[in-house]
């Protein structure tokens, strides 16, 4: 079953300017993809498109499934998409930890969509929750953090705290919508790192959108590269060179500089 089936994907927020224009992609369970594509290029959309955050045009041919269950067609977003975001892990940028909250309570936030509503509005884990969410903390390298204040983390362990909040979830798929851009390189590597190790671990699928490729070649299996809503490259890292993908997808940029 792949984990995600696009099937000519079209996105306009304006007539006439196409943000996505016909784009199709197949993502096996477990694998590990970058998005690749300069600032502008429709990664964002197509991501929240996956994840049901957004909606397709009216009247598009367009149509995303998320294992086997429906999240985008006949024009618009389904009823299973809620459902399907119980899987669904989501990264951001930025804001993705509620500040004031300790990095255990955001990370035990992942059992929210597994909890009976009324005790996670109470904040009333079981202990299980707590148990999972401790070793998923562990896991990312944060364990030392659990009863500090969310706002108190570094952008990275911010963001390993976000990939902890996923694992407790159990997700099956995360989005990560360029986790490492506001990063410095060392902390970005670690965070591609703990995605990478997730991804082999657990066997957790890994798309990551990120606007530079040096962290794709060194940490993903398989790129898929967009340019203005274009795909432009889908293959293997080993099928193509960082020069021949940067002429690809940014060769605006490049012909530019
Ligand atoms: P990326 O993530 O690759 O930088 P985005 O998907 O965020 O690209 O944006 C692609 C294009 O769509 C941009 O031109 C952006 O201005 C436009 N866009 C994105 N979201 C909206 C929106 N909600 N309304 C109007 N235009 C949007
Ligand atoms: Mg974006």
């Amino acid at each position: 079953m792949p984990a995600i089936e696009a099937r000519s994907v079209s996105k306009a927020f304006e007539r006439n300017k196409p943000v996505l224009n016909d784009v199709s992609l197949s993502i096996e369970d477990g694998e590990m993809v970058a998005l690749i594509g300069a600032s502008g290029s429709g990664k964002s959309t197509l991501l929240r498109l996956i994840s049901g955050l957004e909606t397709i045009d009216r009247g598009s041919v367009s149509t995303i499934s998320v294992f086997d269950r429906t999240v985008q067609a006949s024009g618009g977003r389904t009823t299973e998409a809620r459902r399907i975001r119980r899987d669904v892990g989501v990264i951001f940028q930025q804001f993705n930890l509620v500040n004031r909250l300790s990095v255990l309570r955001n990370v035990l936030a992942g059992r929210l969509g597994k909890t009976p509503f009324w005790r996670g509005t109470l904040g009333l884990f079981t202990r299980a929750d707590r148990i999972r969410a401790l070793q998923a903390l562990e896991r990312v390298g944060i364990i030392d953090f659990a009863h500090r204040r969310a706002s108190r983390l570094s952008g990275g362990q911010q963001q390993r705290a976000a990939i902890a909040r996923a694992l407790t979830q159990e997700a099956r798929l995360i989005l990560a919508d360029e986790p490492i851009a506001s990063l410095d390189p060392a902390s970005a590597d670690k965070v591609m790192g703990t995605l990478a190790r997730i991804n082999r671990e657990d066997g957790v699928t890994v798309v990551v959108s990120l606007h530079q490729i040096d962290h794709a070649f060194r940490h993903c299996q398989r790129i898929i590269a967009l340019k203005r809503g274009t795909l432009v490259y889908d293959g293997p890292v080993s099928g193509i060179s960082r020069a021949d993908l940067a002429a690809l997808y940014d060769s605006d940029t490049l012909s530019t500089a």
